[in-house]
C-alpha cells in the first residue's frame, strides 16, 4: 500500500489531460493505497474537483505568485517542500517539458529515483518505457526506495470521471525564496492551434513540402480534422516553419491516435518521436521511403495532389 502524488500540470488555466493520465497511472501504482494530486499557481483550487472524479483523495494547492509561471528554481522549491509536506513514496508527473526538468531535478535533492518516459504501467508496479529512440521496449520495476515517474503524454488510457467522488482541498504555504530567474514574458508560438505534444491528429511536413508556402496544404488538412501540425527537422533545418513543430529524437515525442507524414522520409531520429502513433499514415512519392516500413497505411504520390484531395473528401463528411 502506497501514497502516491500526482503533480497535476496547468496551462493556459487549463489542466493538461496528461495529468489525468498520470492519475491512472497512480492508482496502479498504489496498489490499493492512497492517491493525492498537487497543484500550483494562481486558481490552483478550481481544479479540485476533476482530480477529484479521477481519484485524488486530497488535492494541495499553492497559490504563490512565483508559480505562477514555471521556472526551475521555484517549481524545484515548491515540489521539493510539498513532497516533504505530503511524504509520498512516488510522485508521477507528466513527461512535458515541465515534467523533464523539474523531476530529475528534484529526485536529485531528495534522493528519489526516478523512471522517466513511462508508456504503461502494469500490476507490479511495471513500468514500461522505450529505450533505444523506440526500437525497443524496456519494463523496469522499483522495488527499493522512493521514485518519480514520468509519463509519456497520450499513452495511458483516462478512466471515466465518477461525479459522486471529491477531494479535501489543502491549501499549502510554500516558502519560495533567493529566486534566480525572472518570467518577464511569455511568447506563444502555437497560440490558437491545437498543442502537438497532446494532439490526437498530427499532419506533418518533412523536406517534400519544399518551402514555407508548402505547409498550406497542411494547415489546411489540419483545420478539417483539428488537427496539429508538425515537422520533420529536414523542414526545420531548410526554414520552412518553426524548431516548435519539430518531432523527433532531438524535437517532441508525440503519440497521437492518427500521424500523417507528408514528404518525410522516415529517419531513425523522426522515427524516434513518432512511432508509437496508434496509426501511421505516410504519403511519399518514393516507394522506397523507409516511412513506408512503419507506416499502416501508405500512399504512394505528390503530396501537393494528395493532401487537398484529402482535405477535400474529409471536408464532405466532418464539415
Ligand atoms: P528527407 O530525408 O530529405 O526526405 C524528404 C522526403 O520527401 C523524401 O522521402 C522524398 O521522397 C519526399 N518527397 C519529396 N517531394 C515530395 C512530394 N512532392 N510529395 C511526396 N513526397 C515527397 N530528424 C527529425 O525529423 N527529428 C529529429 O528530432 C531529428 N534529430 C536528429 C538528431 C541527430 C543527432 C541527427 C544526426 C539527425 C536528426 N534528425 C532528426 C535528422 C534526420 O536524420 C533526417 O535528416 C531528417 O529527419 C530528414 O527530414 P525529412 O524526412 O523531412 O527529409
Amino acid at each position: 500500500m502506497k501514497k502516491v502524488l500526482v503533480l497535476a500540470e496547468v496551462r493556459d488555466g487549463q489542466l493538461r489531460n496528461v495529468s489525468l493520465e498520470a492519475l491512472a497511472a497512480a492508482q496502479i501504482i498504489a496498489e490499493g493505497g492512497e492517491v493525492v494530486a498537487g497543484v500550483f499557481g494562481a486558481g490552483a483550487a478550481a481544479h479540485a474537483a476533476i482530480l477529484g472524479q479521477h481519484g485524488a483523495a486530497s488535492v494541495y494547492t499553492a497559490e504563490h505568485e512565483a508559480l505562477a509561471q514555471y521556472t526551475p528554481d521555484a517549481y524545484a522549491q515548491a515540489v521539493t517542500q510539498l513532497i516533504e509536506f505530503v511524504s509520498p513514496d512516488a510522485v508521477v508527473l507528466g513527461h512535458t517539458a515541465i515534467g523533464r526538468d523539474v523531476a530529475p531535478r528534484v529526485a536529485a535533492r531528495l534522493g528519489f529515483g526516478l523512471v522517466s518516459d513511462v508508456t504503461g504501467v502494469e500490476a507490479g508496479p511495471v513500468f514500461v518505457r522505450p529505450i533505444y529512440a523506440g526500437k525497443a521496449f524496456q519494463k523496469r520495476k522499483f522495488n527499493d526506495g522512493k521514485v518519480f515517474i514520468t509519463i509519456r503524454p497520450n499513452n495511458i488510457a483516462v478512466g471515466e470521471a465518477d461525479a459522486s467522488k471529491t477531494a479535501s482541498v489543502v491549501p499549502v504555504d510554500l516558502e519560495i525564496k533567493d529566486l534566480r530567474t525572472i518570467v518577464k514574458e511569455v511568447v506563444s508560438k502555437t497560440s490558437g492551434k491545437v498543442d502537438l505534444s497532446e494532439a490526437k491528429v498530427i499532419i506533418s511536413g518533412g523536406r517534400g513540402v519544399k518551402s514555407a508556402e508548402g505547409f498550406q496544404p497542411l494547415y489546411e488538412l489540419a483545420e478539417v480534422l483539428g488537427a496539429a501540425v508538425g515537422a520533420s527537422r529536414g523542414a526545420c533545418d531548410a526554414d520552412y516553419c518553426d524548431y516548435s513543430m519539430q518531432i523527433g529524437q532531438t524535437g517532441k515525442v508525440v503519440t497521437p491516435d492518427l500521424y500523417i507524414a507528408c514528404g518525410i522520409s522516415g529517419a531513425i531520429q523522426h522515427l524516434a518521436g513518432m512511432s508509437s502513433s496508434k496509426i501511421i499514415v505516410a504519403i511519399n512519392k518514393d516507394p522506397e521511403a523507409p516511412i513506408f516500413q512503419i507506416a499502416d497505411y501508405g500512399i504512394v504520390g505528390d503530396l501537393f495532389e494528395v493532401v487537398p484531395l484529402l482535405t477535400a473528401e474529409f471536408k464532405k463528411v466532418l464539415v
